[in-house]
């Protein structure tokens, strides 16, 4: 079907957002209240920081502070893929921190455990399944560059399939693939907005009081509190947690690592038990393309198609906007995309379109910190990576606050910064110019140009 006629009726909103299980909001904040912890933002960096915090003291006071709704933002409305990767994998962890990659693959792995644990324990209803991504090759040298780390990968306890052209599309059926990995343990797949609103239960259950449409506008450093002043009231905090991602921070240091990055996504309408039947797909894993640009798709619990990733677009100026989440030249390179991958589903309709904004830093995966004396911790630079991640990040800024040295702390990965993005308009220019480089690499065999050699060696770098 013309991608423009698959397009027609999908509406513009996030998929998962638009659901029944969409609990009501909770109240604003209306005066002065205090807390032993105060934590910003009702994504998955704060819902799991307020949780863990509660569960590992009961008698703290615990307040949240989110600025819309829990879940609003990237959190609900992501691909859903729950990554062990703490490193926004093995290659980049490999090239970063090399001495700690075993260590950083095995706390990945059970933090990946222990999500599924709190998913079962909280009895929360987000559809996970622990099937694994199969990472597909559509070009020889997608596969090359795959094979180079599936030595060092299973030496670190991995369990790697590779699959030739016949067993990958045994398990999805595409006439594009040559050939794949299949990463058993590495993912799970989750609805992400019913995990954030499970998330959201499961704090309240335990006592955490959380305000929704409640921005913190500026935060005050007081002798004896941090005060958090929102519209129609404050809060007076004795430590205080970020995890506002890429939002305008109230760190002032953040805004040097954060870049805004724009990812999209399609949904289709539920497969027919025929269509189903002609790409396979028994073991619903999350599929994953090896191209510089990306595709990142996978199954819904009524075998729906998610269908997103490739586009990923700084609009210069590094501004934050509703209407940038919507791109209709986007929106129709992805459904000319599906339809070469899939052909077998034309017909296929989708049936929503939406973007969300990523926090970007160079270095492609998180970095933690703490500031007023230690009162203060955040994590943010997850790069598109945050499902999985933003647990173990919470449980950094946890060990942070407490001031205790834990296995995590000790990470180099943890006490060290990423390069800074220069100023504007400095950065557009040398995102823009980063993002065409990448296009070309992928229209060339993976061959980079000496912009990218460059950034490289820096150790500076541009992703979603
Ligand atoms: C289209 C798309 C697809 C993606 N796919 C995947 C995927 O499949 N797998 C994966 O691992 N990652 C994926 N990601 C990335 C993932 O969604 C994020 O890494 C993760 O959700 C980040 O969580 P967070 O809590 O840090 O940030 P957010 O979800 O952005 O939450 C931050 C919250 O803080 C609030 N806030 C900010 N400032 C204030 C303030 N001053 N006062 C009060 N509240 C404030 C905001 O309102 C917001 O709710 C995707 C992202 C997008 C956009």
């Amino acid at each position: 079907m013309d991608p423009l006629k698959a397009l027609a009726d999908a509406e513009r909103k996030p998929y998962w957002l638009d659901s029944p299980a969409k609990p009501e909001p909770l109240a604003r904040l209306f005066g002065e209240t205090g807390a032993d912890l105060a934590v910003v933002g009702g994504g998955f960096s704060g819902l799991w920081t307020a949780l863990m915090a509660k569960e590992r003291d009961p008698s703290l006071d615990v307040v949240l502070l989110e600025g819309r709704r829990v879940g609003w933002a990237a959190s609900g409305r992501n691909g859903g893929f729950a990554m062990a990767t703490l490193t926004h994998g093995i290659a980049n962890g490999l090239e970063r921190w090399p001495e700690e990659i075993s260590t950083l693959e095995r706390l990945g792995l059970d933090n990946l455990d222990e999500i599924g644990e709190a998913v079962a324990g909280y009895g929360i209803d987000c559809g996970y399944e622990r099937t694994g991504e199969l990472h597909v090759a559509t070009e020889p040298w997608q596969l090359e560059e795959m094979n180079r780390n599936v030595g060092v990968a299973r030496d670190l306890g991995a369990r790697f399939d590779v699959l030739d052209t016949e067993q990958v599309r045994a398990e999805v059926n595409s006439p594009t693939y040559i050939g794949g990995h299949w990463e058993r343990d590495g993912c799970a797949m989750l609805d992400p907005a019913r995990l954030a609103w499970g998330l959201r239960q499961a704090c309240l259950s335990l006592g955490v009081r959380i305000y929704e449409r409640t921005p913190v506008r500026t935060m005050r450093d007081t002798p004896t509190s941090l005060d958090l002043i929102t519209p129609h009231g404050s809060v007076r905090a004795r430590k205080v947690a970020l995890g506002t991602g890429v939002f305008q921070p109230l760190l002032r240091r953040l805004k040097h690592f954060l870049v805004p990055v724009y990812d999209y996504a399609l949904m289709t309408e539920p497969l027919s038990a025929g269509q189903l039947a002609s790409v396979g797909w028994h073991n619903r894993q999350g599929v994953g393309d090896a191209a510089n640009q990306f595709h990142y798709y996978r199954l819904t619990e009524d075998n729906r198609i998610l269908w997103g990733g490739y586009d990923a677009v700084y609009y210069n100026g590094g501004m934050i906007k509703p209407e940038y989440e919507q791109r209709d030249e986007t929106f129709v390179k992805l459904a000319e995309h599906f339809s070469t991958t899939f052909p077998q589903l034309s017909g296929l309709r989708f049936t929503h379109r939406w973007g969300g904004v990523i926090d970007t830093c160079s270095r492609f995966s998180a970095f933690y910190g703490r500031s007023h004396g230690g009162r203060l911790a955040y994590a943010a630079g997850y790069t598109g990576m945050g499902v999985g991640a933003t647990r173990f990040g919470a449980n950094v800024m946890l060990d942070l606050l407490a001031g205790e040295r834990t296995e995590r702390t000790e990470l180099r990965m943890v006490k060290e910064k990423p390069v800074p993005f220069p100023p504007e308009p400095v950065r557009s220019a040398g995102i823009q110019m980063t993002r065409w480089s990448i296009a070309q690499a992928d229209l060339h065999q993976g061959r980079r140009n000496l912009w990218l050699r460059t950034l490289d060696r820096m150790g500076l770098g541009f992703d979603s």
